[in-house]
């Protein structure tokens, strides 16, 4: 089975005037998910109008009505969880159990925004003259646009299109072209939901959309999750054109520390579930572990015995522990580092090839792939792999573990394992990143909690929570004389 999918601009499906384009399931390339149209700069444009008509009409829809949209998208799909999982694996690769996972997540997000139509809050605050009222008030931007990844192809997006459908404004979505089905899934469900034409619009593409997305004058916000490159690229061309309103969630290169009195039956887990979770393709996946020498050993040894029993093959086979990754290109790349860091010597443990036997013959297979004694100035310490590639290096103490960790550009999330309750309260202000986990591993994010990183990895505000919508919306402050006097001499 395979679905055929198209932009939703207007509130209806349209072919548009790009190519044709095809996406194959990762775990087998012989079989087609889905076709959908390659989108150009004039598709983007046609959703750009289609928006822009459809902004006067939703921006006078009160914000709980608004909301209640978003409530009716969540009761929706927790009828469809099994369906919407099944779809995200064929495209994505990832096992059901973590697909079924994504979705209970992106349901929770709704839950916070569809409340969020009641907490639209400004604020009074007392005027320096007698009879006036000075007080904030949020109102939405306009137009906004959104380009998102393949890897969280359900959540990200709607941690993006909730707060900014609360806050009033419409959309124009460009998702990544590896998971069409899954965005268009979204949209439908929207229309089914009660959202009116115009106001949720998608264009599938590639650079030439998204680019259209951030240059158009149209546009008054990008929100972007991606490549660190591609995000910094749409953050100048933004700033080019005077939009300050940007939001980049870019890569990163996480570290979780473990000092002599963790405790492995915690550390060990947290570090394969980080590790090759989503087979390592998430922003927060662990990629680096700075494990002190006294344990070093002894943790290697478990990492690396159950990194070896994890159950690798296709999403949709239940026993599945780890999946494929997205593409037979990204495959290619994850190898091209793996080999990279075995040419200059480092040791491989275990994996560090590509799995072709039996049913995993035509498809992106990278063995769970561990490296220890990893040195510090090299590239599989520093640069982003998205892969199931671990890299171990080791540390004498504290000082060192947290000059090791903040030494890359990235700065997403970091995790110390250990009983120590004055390294617990030291380590949030000692690394530099935007997520702090402590004895827990890398990944994780709330609906209502801010999302994001630092230095390289984070442009721009924090997503989710309150901070979330409040970047899809134009403070003013207010000025109301209620006395008959004129002020503008006193000020
Ligand atoms: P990507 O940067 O290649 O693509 C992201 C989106 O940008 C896609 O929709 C893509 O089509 C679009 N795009 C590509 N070139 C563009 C251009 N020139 N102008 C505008 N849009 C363009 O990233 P990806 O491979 O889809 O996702 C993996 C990356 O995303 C990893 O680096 C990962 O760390 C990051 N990521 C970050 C977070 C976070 O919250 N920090 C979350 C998920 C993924």
């Amino acid at each position: 089975m395979s679905w055929d999918t198209q932009h939703f601009m207007d509130g209806e499906r349209v072919f548009g005037v790009g190519e044709m384009a095809w996406r194959y399931d990762p775990a087998d390339s012989r079989r087609l998910v889905s076709t959908f149209p390659m989108g150009t700069r004039k598709d983007a444009a046609h959703a750009i109008d289609a928006a822009v008509r459809a902004f006067p009409k939703w921006a006078t829809v009160p914000a709980p009505e608004r909301a209640r949209i978003i409530r009716n998208v969540g009761e929706l799909a927790r009828s469809k969880i099994d369906d919407l999982a099944t779809i995200m694996t064929a495209e994505a690769g990832k096992p059901l159990r973590e697909s079924r996972g994504e979705i209970a997540k992106g349901i929770l997000v709704l839950d916070y925004y569809d409340g969020a139509g009641l907490r639209l809050r400004g604020e009074v605050t007392p005027a320096e003259a007698a009879d006036v009222l000075t007080y904030t008030q949020r109102f939405p931007l306009s137009v906004v646009s959104l380009i998102t990844p393949w890897n969280f192809p359900w959540a990200v997006p709607l941690w993006k299109i909730a707060p900014a459908l609360v806050a009033g404004n419409t959309i124009v979505w460009k998702p990544s072209p590896f998971v069409p089905r899954m965005s268009e899934v979204i949209v439908e469900l929207f229309a089914e939901a009660g959202l009116p034409p115009g106001v949720l619009n998608l264009v599938h593409g590639g650079a030439e959309v998204g680019e259209e997305l951030v240059q158009n004058s149209a546009i008054q916000a990008v929100s972007f999750t991606g490549s660190t490159g591609v995000g910094r690229a749409i953050y100048r061309t933004a700033a080019e054109r005077g939009l300050s309103r940007v939001l980049c969630e870019l890569g990163g290169k996480n570290a979780i520390v473990v000092m002599p009195d963790a405790d492995p039956e915690l550390a060990v887990p947290g570090i394969i579930g980080g590790a090759f979770g989503s087979a390592g393709q998430r922003c927060t996946a662990t990629s680096r572990v700075l494990v002190h020498r006294s344990v070093a050993l002894l943790a290697t040894e478990l990492i690396v015995e159950r990194a070896r029993a994890l159950k690798v093959g296709p999403g949709l086979d239940p026993e599945t522990q780890m999946g494929p990754v997205v593409s037979d290109e990204h495959c290619r790349r994850v190898l091209a580092s793996i080999d990279a860091a075995k040419a200059i010597g480092i040791r491989c443990c275990t994996g560090g090839h590509r799995l072709t036997d039996g049913a995993l013959e035509y498809g992106n297979f990278v063995a769970p792939t561990v490296f220890d004694g990893v040195p510090p100035d090299c590239g599989l310490f520093r640069e982003e792999v998205f892969g199931p590639v671990l890299a171990i290096t080791t540390i004498g103490s504290y000082a060192e573990a947290i000059e090791l960790l903040n030494a890359v550009e990235y700065g997403h999330a970091a995790s110390l394992y250990t009983e120590d309750r004055r390294l617990l309260d030291r380590f949030p202000h000692d690394a530099q990143v935007g997520m702090v986990h402590l004895n827990e591993p890398t990944p994780g994010g709330e609906a209502q909690l801010p999302f994001g990183g630092m230095k390289a990895t984070g442009i721009g505000p924090r997503e989710m929570g309150d901070e979330g919508i409040l970047f899809f919306t134009q403070e003013k402050t207010i000025f109301r004389n209620f006395g008959g006097g004129s002020l503008l001499s006193a000020r």
